[in-house]
């Protein structure tokens, strides 16, 4: 399945509360949503560029995903994000092409996309999620 743009590209940071503001000043452009999302330990905020987003990630909880990332490796780019026609025909796409799906099928995201990842040991070292409407 191709993907037809970027859908948004995945950003861990430590603090929302200081990377909006500053996230804010480099793109000239207000965060439109903040999100929690409890399933995945995170807090999101939103930028609108084009037609592509920029996901701002904030750990809810230290053992959580985005907490043992930035544990890890710091702050920085987490994931990118394709948009495609249906996120669960993408991950089984994937998934027949040899790559390993951590979600065998979509689950609910932010912004009631559905969204589904394949595991960055298959993919060259980039975790890269499907995102569909
Ligand atoms: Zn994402």
């Amino acid at each position: 399945m191709k993907p037809t743009h970027i859908e948004h590209l995945g950003i861990a940071v430590k603090s929302l509360a200081e990377s909006v503001p500053f996230y804010e000043n480099l793109l000239g452009t207000t965060c439109y949503a903040v999100e929690e999302i409890k399933g995945q330990k995170v807090k999101t905020a939103f930028f609108l560029i084009g037609q592509t987003k920029i996901e701002l990630l904030e750990s809810t909880d230290p053992e959580g995903p985005i907490g043992k990332f930035i544990e890890k490796k710091g702050e920085g780019i987490h994931h990118v994000a394709f948009a495609v026609k249906d996120a669960t025909l993408a991950l089984e796409e994937a998934e027949s092409n040899g790559l390993t799906p951590i979600d065998k099928v979509s689950r609910k995201g932010a912004e009631g996309m559905n969204i589904g990842f394949l595991h960055p040991k298959s993919t060259r070292g980039v975790l890269i999620e499907f995102c569909s409407k």
